[in-house]
């Protein structure tokens, strides 16, 4: 009996952590069924760029309140798992606080996590103030409805419990230790949780102990289920921002790729020396090759690994030029809508025994229009804005190329345009004699 609570815990822990990583898995295997695309070029670059917009969270603070709020729950998060791995290691050898011979060092370590969590407190009355009562623009948009935005205040709800009972399981600690309570050994420094500790004086040792272990054991229960909440929501970016950013675009924005096949084509018609009756040659899978995208398997793996990064802050919506002259398009929401695809086609993989099967949806239409698709201005002022390094506009553009490519698609003006290209040489509908004519008029 004297294990059953090491025992306990060992089985939690087990449990939240091979869900968690059942979980990983399954996110790998979707990204993975993106198309392939090399971004092993220039590391030293890719790392510098992780350091700064990941790490430092150096686009964050563009905007200033939100980035400096961010940055104490950021770092709250970060500088508490030291306090969670001293948690795992009491609760798999019966110890307390296993770390405390640490003497001074450790007193401090104590007291700063109590500073973070009453700032992360703070910070996270704010984040839901501004959500739910000053209702920011950005917050509202219709692909904020339902769980979007239950999502956004759960996690701040859990954040709030979590540093509760952090703080609880503290100050329950440090009336034991005035109390000279054998195990709990006189160690760590309580600048915040002494405030609490008042409220416990005279209870019995014994509902002390109990508070204490019910906010211990409720603690760490919370950290692991916050750990597999993680892969169903937004807060998928506390792991992915770190990744994203390594493999985010080094292009110069606004540089768009060629179609290796369209470029062969052109060079074979500028050549003179081609033979215009060769027969084409076959790609190595012999299939014919799609042109750009209707659906998540047609996007390369670092646009799916984008979609499962999005923050849903808004950010580069409230900056789209078309979302705010009130056209359909929200960057946002194409991020939202290829992840819940994705996620729908990951959960029909999963149903088949490993294999997709046709469901006759797909992202094209059932999930993003061609109105939104057409609003998009090609500003770059989304991927500009975006604190994760995330660029809507290649999904954008990809999906434009298979409505004008695959379908013939695009709107009447932009097909009249692209014909005069082809037969004129110029958008215009004249000759390509009289292209220069303007030079003679006075
Ligand atoms: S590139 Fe398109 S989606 Fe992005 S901000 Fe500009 S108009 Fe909006
Ligand atoms: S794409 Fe970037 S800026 Fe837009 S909502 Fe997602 S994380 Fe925010």
């Amino acid at each position: 009996m004297q294990y059953l609570p090491n025992i306990l815990f060992v089985i939690a822990l087990v449990l939240g952590i091979g869900f968690f990583a059942k979980n990983v898995k399954r996110l790998s295997r979707n990204i993975k069924l993106g198309r392939d695309v090399d971004v092993s070029d220039n590391k030293p670059q890719r790392w510098k760029n992780m350091a700064k917009i990941a790490l430092g969270q150096t686009k964050m603070v563009v905007r200033p309140i939100a980035g400096f709020l961010h940055i104490i729950v950021y770092v709250g998060f970060v500088i508490i798992n030291i306090e969670v791995l001293e948690i795992i290691l009491d609760g798999i050898l019966g110890t307390h606080r296993v770390f405390a011979p640490l003497g001074a060092l450790y007193d401090f370590l104590i007291a700063s996590f109590e500073v973070l969590a009453f700032l992360v407190i703070v910070a996270v009355v704010i984040f839901w103030l501004r959500r739910n009562v000053i209702k920011l623009q950005r917050f509202l948009k219709p692909e904020m409805k339902g769980w979007p935005k239950k999502d956004g205040n759960l996690i701040l709800y859990i954040e709030l419990v979590l540093m509760f009972l952090f703080l609880t399981m503290n100050a329950a600690d440090y009336q034991l230790q005035q109390l000279n309570v054998a195990h709990y050994t006189k160690a760590g420094m309580f600048p915040v949780s002494q405030f609490i500790a008042p409220l416990f004086e005279g209870l019995s040792t014994s509902t002390l102990i109990l508070i204490e272990r019910t906010a211990w054991w409720l603690h760490i229960l919370g950290i692991l289920a916050f750990l597999n909440y993680l892969y169903y929501s937004k807060h998928l970016h506390i792991l992915l921002a770190f990744p994203n950013t390594y493999y985010g675009s080094l292009r110069p924005q606004g540089q768009f790729d060629n179609l290796e096949s369209v470029t062969n084509e052109v060079k074979l018609m500028m050549d003179p020396d081609a033979d215009p009756f060769a027969a084409p040659v076959e790609d190595d899978a012999g299939e014919p090759e799609k042109f750009g995208a209707s659906d998540v398997s047609d996007l390369n793996w670092v646009q799916l690994l984008n979609a499962y990064t999005c923050t849903e802050c808004g950010r580069c919506t409230s900056e789209c030029p078309a979302n705010q002259t009130g056209k359909k398009l929200s960057p946002r929401k194409i991020m939202m809508d290829t992840r819940d695809r994705l996620e729908e086609v990951g959960k029909n993989i999963d149903a088949n025994k490993g294999k997709f099967t046709d469901d006759g949806k797909q992202l094209l239409n059932d999930y993003i229009t061609p109105e939104e698709l057409w609003a998009c201005t090609s500003c770059n002022a989304c991927v500009e804005a975006c604190p994760v390094s995330i660029d809507p506009l290649s999904i954008i553009m990809d999906m434009r190329r298979y409505l004008v490519m695959e379908q013939s698609a695009a709107p009447t003006d932009l097909n009249n345009m692209m014909g005069n290209i082809e037969n004129n040489g110029a958008p215009w509908p004249f000759n390509q004699m009289d292209r220069l004519n303007w030079v003679e008029e006075n």
